[in-house]
C-alpha cells in the first residue's frame, strides 16, 4: 500500500440514568413519541436546567476506566446551531473544560477478520458530557420530531488519530463498548441509538508525517458497517489520489445497502458553533477524595477479568473470551467457578449446554433458573463419578426448567452411577450373551464393535454404568 490511513473516531454513548440530563423526565427508549417531555427538555423560555448527578458520576467513571485525568474544575457550555431536533437552538455541551482528558485504550487479540491484531494503545483525547438532541423520524415526504430523546445524557468519547486500519477501528469501538457496558455506564444498544460513531479518515503517502485531507464519515449503524465504510473510504480516497486529484475536506454519509459513501456537506458549509459558558449552570468541581471514592467503586474490567480466569481457573484464552462476552455472564461464571472444584469444566458446561439452552429459550442469564452454585454441584457430581456425563446431560434440562438441584433429581430418579464392579460384571455378561455375532466379530479383530457393545451395556444399565469401568470389564470378558 502506497498510502497510510489515519483514523480517529468520535463515539456518542447515551448514559443509562433514571432521568434526563437537565430535567426529571424519564430517560427511556421506546415510549410513544413526545410523551416523555417537559418545559425544560422542550426548551421553553424561562426554564432552568438542573444537572443530573448520576450522569456526571458515570462520566467520571468512564474517564477513570479509560485512564483519563479527571478535571477538578469543569463547566457546561452552550454550543449554538439551528436544527429542527434542537429545541433551544443550542446544545448544552462541554467546550474547553471536559470532565475527562488524556486516556487510552489497549487493543489487540483477534481482529475483525479473525487474524491476530498486534497490540497497540489508542489515545483518548477527551470524554465530555452533553445532552442528546431530539430524534427526527422521516416518513416519506414528511418528518416528525420525537422529543423523548431531547435531553438524554450523552457522553462523547473522542480518540486521537491513532488507528491505521478498519480492523484497528473495529477493535477500538468494541473496546469502548465493552468498558461502557462493564462500567454500567451505558447499555450501548446500537439498534436503539445508544451508541453512535463518526469516523475521520485521511490518507497520506507512506512515510509522510503531515496528515492528508480529513474526511468525516457519518451514519454507520453497526460496527460491521463502520468497518465496511472505512475499507470503502480508504479505497475511494486512494483511487482519487492515484488519479492526481486533490481531496477536499467534507462530511460523507454511509449507505450500507449500496456499500458506498456519499457527500453530505463540504467544509464551506461547516458550522461555527460559537460556544460560550452556560450562565444557568454552575461549574462542577471535584476534590481528590471525591475522585478516589469513585475510583474505589470501579468494577473489574473484562481484560483484567480474562487474565484472572486464565490464572485462577485455568481457562483457555478462548473460554475466557466467551465467559467475559458480557458482564452478567462473567459474574455468573465467576460465582459458579468459585463454588466448584473444576472451574474449567464449569466453563465447558456454560459454553456448550447453558448458552445453547438460554439462546433457545431467549432467556437472559440473569433470569436463568439454574443458579451458579447448582451448576457447580452438577459438575462436581460428574467429577466425583456420582453420575456420568450422559446422565448429567439428561439431568441438566430438568434443572433448567425447574431450578431444582442436580443432587435432588439424581437421588429422586435413582440415577447414581454404578461403579460397583460386581454389578457391572453382571450387566456386561448379559450384553455379551445377548450379542454373540458382535462378540465374534470383536474376537476376530474388529475393534470398532467394542463401542457397540459398550452402548448395549449402557442401555441395559439405563445409562447409569460408569463407562470407563464398562470398557475395562468388556475387554476383560472378551479376551
Ligand atoms: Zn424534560
Amino acid at each position: 500500500m502506497k498510502y497510510e490511513a489515519v483514523i480517529g473516531i468520535e463515539i456518542h454513548v447515551q448514559v443509562r440514568t433514571e432521568s434526563k440530563m437537565f430535567c426529571s423526565c424519564a430517560n427511556r427508549y421506546g415510549a410513544e413519541p413526545n410523551t416523555l417531555t417537559c418545559p425544560v427538555c422542550l426548551g421553553y423560555p424561562g426554564t432552568l436546567p438542573v444537572p443530573n448527578r448520576e450522569a456526571i458520576l458515570k462520566a467520571v467513571r468512564a474517564g477513570l476506566l479509560t485512564g483519563c485525568e479527571i478535571a477538578k474544575f469543569s463547566k457546561f457550555d452552550r454550543k449554538s446551531y439551528f436544527y429542527p431536533d434542537l429545541v433551544k437552538n443550542y446544545q448544552i455541551s462541554q467546550f474547553d473544560l471536559p470532565f475527562c482528558k488524556g486516556g487510552k485504550l489497549r487493543i489487540g487479540g483477534t481482529g475483525f477478520s479473525g487474524e491476530p491484531l498486534p497490540e497497540k494503545v489508542i489515545g483518548i483525547t477527551r470524554i465530555h458530557l452533553e445532552e442528546d438532541p431530539a430524534k427526527l423520524n422521516h416518513m416519506g415526504s414528511a418528518s416528525g420530531a420525537d422529543y423523548n430523546r431531547s435531553g438524554v445524557p450523552l457522553l462523547e468519547v473522542v480518540s486521537e488519530p491513532d488507528m491505521r486500519s478498519a480492523d484497528e477501528a473495529y477493535a477500538y469501538l468494541a473496546g469502548i463498548k465493552e468498558i461502557m457496558q462493564y462500567g454500567g455506564i451505558s447499555d450501548c444498544d446500537m439498534e436503539k441509538g445508544q451508541m453512535r460513531c463518526d469516523v475521520n479518515i485521511s490518507l497520506r503517502p507512506a512515510g509522510q508525517k503531515e496528515f492528508g485531507t480529513k474526511i468525516e464519515l457519518k451514519n454507520m449503524n453497526s460496527f460491521r458497517a463502520a468497518h465496511r465504510a472505512i475499507e470503502y473510504e480508504i479505497w475511494r480516497q486512494a483511487e482519487l489520489l492515484d488519479r492526481g486529484e486533490t481531496l477536499r475536506q467534507e462530511t460523507r454519509g454511509w449507505n450500507d445497502d449500496s456499500g458506498e459513501s456519499y457527500l453530505m456537506r463540504t467544509k464551506e458549509q461547516a458550522h461555527d458553533y460559537r460556544y460560550f459558558p452556560d450562565p444557568d449552570l454552575m461549574p462542577v468541581t471535584f476534590t481528590d477524595a471525591e475522585i478516589e471514592a469513585i475510583r474505589a467503586e470501579l468494577p473489574e474490567l473484562p481484560a483484567a477479568m480474562r487474565e484472572r480466569f486464565l490464572r485462577d481457573y485455568g481457562l483457555t484464552e478462548y473460554d475466557a473470551g466467551i465467559m467475559t462476552q458480557d458482564r452478567a455472564l462473567a459474574a455468573w461464571f465467576d460465582r459458579a467457578a468459585k463454588a466448584s472444584k473444576s472451574p474449567k469444566l464449569v466453563a465447558n458446561w456454560i459454553g456448550s449446554e447453558l448458552l445453547r439452552m438460554l439462546g433457545e429459550a431467549k432467556c437472559p442469564i440473569d433470569e436463568c433458573r439454574v443458579t451458579p452454585e447448582n451448576l457447580a454441584e452438577l459438575v462436581d457430581l460428574i467429577e466425583q463419578k456420582t453420575i456420568n456425563g450422559k446422565i448429567a446431560k439428561e439431568v441438566f434440562p430438568e434443572m433448567f426448567e425447574t431450578g431444582r438441584k442436580a443432587s435432588e433429581i439424581v437421588k429422586e430418579k435413582g440415577l447414581v452411577q454404578v461403579s460397583d464392579s460386581g454389578a457391572i460384571a453382571e450387566v456386561v455378561a448379559q450384553a455379551v450373551a445377548a450379542n454373540p455375532a458382535q462378540v465374534e466379530q470383536y474376537r476376530s479383530g474388529n475393534a470398532k464393535v467394542l463401542q457397540f457393545l459398550v452402548g448395549q451395556v449402557m442401555k441395559l444399565s439405563k445409562g447409569k454404568a460408569n463407562p470407563q469401568l464398562v470398557v475395562a470389564e468388556l475387554k476383560k470378558q472378551l479376551d
